[in-house]
């Protein structure tokens, strides 16, 4: 466990950045980041937490950066919530973070249009560029697919691509990731395994609010009726765990309708269930193994609500 980290050293730009982690490494420390989109919460201080936790000498890097490339132009990238100043009060006051890397943009833009008419298909990054613009990307093949892969085609390419960059500037030795985003989670492993990055990932135990709905920035948009609505997941969920931990009746296919009844009866629009094996998110007809429930939904215009439930460890 490291001292006190106190205030956290804000960096912008990447080479800073790359060169401070190098200082950090050449003073005997494990660099340990923590990737996030801001405006933080309990779940990312969980995240920080477990980041701290890391044994030895460490030097913990939390990113803020609002990635421009998961995002299709149909999607919330303009109204994503946003708040540094509060996010650099919430990492200074948890006393564990030695900097914050906020990079203006991860990206060499372009100056022509590319098929910034091609509708979902494409994202908000690719719309904006051309020329010298990005071009490079990470695909997780099967992975990406399914679940949210399906509704959001370029979501886990953009996701893949700066976490490979982010790995690239911070040069860590840890990254932290919060199992909420199960196949996010996954997807990473997969990409350090078959890239050959020397990074060990962790995977952060999902953080709830009092009342159950899991913790999401942008939770903040939900009004009081959907955010009551949105309940309607975790209840879903916790029946669907109790049902398959009775063996009352352990067919996928049962337990999904059921969560998918509850669902809609509660107002919510159903993007997907699934119930997959742990590590290749391949979907499960009957749960006889450790299983993941995947649900996602939306509840209001433009808000997806996603859960990963926790294992079903006795199948
Ligand atoms: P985001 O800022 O939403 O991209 O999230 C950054 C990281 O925090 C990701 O690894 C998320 O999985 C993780 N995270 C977000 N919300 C929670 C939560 N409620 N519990 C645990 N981890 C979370």
């Amino acid at each position: 466990m490291a001292a006190a980290a106190g205030e956290p050293e804000v960096i912008r730009d990447k080479a800073a950045m790359r060169a401070w982690s190098r200082r950090r490494r050449a003073e005997g420390r494990t660099v340990v980041l923590v990737p996030t989109m801001g405006f933080l919460h309990e779940g990312h201080l969980s995240l920080v937490s477990e980041a701290a936790a890391t044994a030895g000498p460490i030097a913990v890097v939390v990113s803020i950066y609002v990635n421009p490339s998961q995002f299709a132009p149909t999607e919330d990238l303009a109204t994503y919530p946003s708040d540094l100043a509060g996010d650099l009060r919430k990492l200074a006051s948890t006393g564990a973070v030695h900097a914050v890397f906020n990079p203006p943009d991860l990206y060499v833009r372009g100056g022509t249009a590319v098929g910034a008419s091609a509708g979902a298909a494409v994202s908000c990054l690719e719309a904006a560029v051309g020329g010298d613009g990005h071009e490079t990307w990470i695909r997780v093949e099967r992975l990406e697919k399914g679940l949210c892969g399906s509704s959001r085609p370029v979501f886990f390419r953009g996701v893949a691509t700066v976490v490979a960059k982010l790995f690239n500037i911070v040069e860590p030795d840890v990254a932290v990731f919060g199992k909420k985003d199960y196949q996010q989670w996954r997807l990473i492993c997969r990409m350090v395994r078959d890239l050959d990055f020397a990074i060990e990932i962790i995977g952060s135990e999902i953080v709830r609010e009092a009342d159950g709905l899991a913790m999401s920035s942008r939770n903040v948009h939900l009004s009081r009726e959907e955010r009551e609505k949105a309940l309607s997941i975790n209840r879903s969920l916790a029946n669907a765990r109790t049902a398959a931990l009775n063996h009352s009746n352990s067919a996928s296919e049962h337990i999904k309708k059921q969560i998918v009844q509850t669902l809609t009866e509660a107002g919510g629009q159903v993007d997907y269930v699934e119930i997959v094996e742990q590590e290749s998110l391949v979907p499960v007809e009957t749960i006889d193994r450790p299983v993941t429930i995947c649900v996602a939904a939306f509840f209001g215009k433009i808000l997806a609500v996603l859960v990963g439930d926790s294992p079903l460890e006795d199948g």
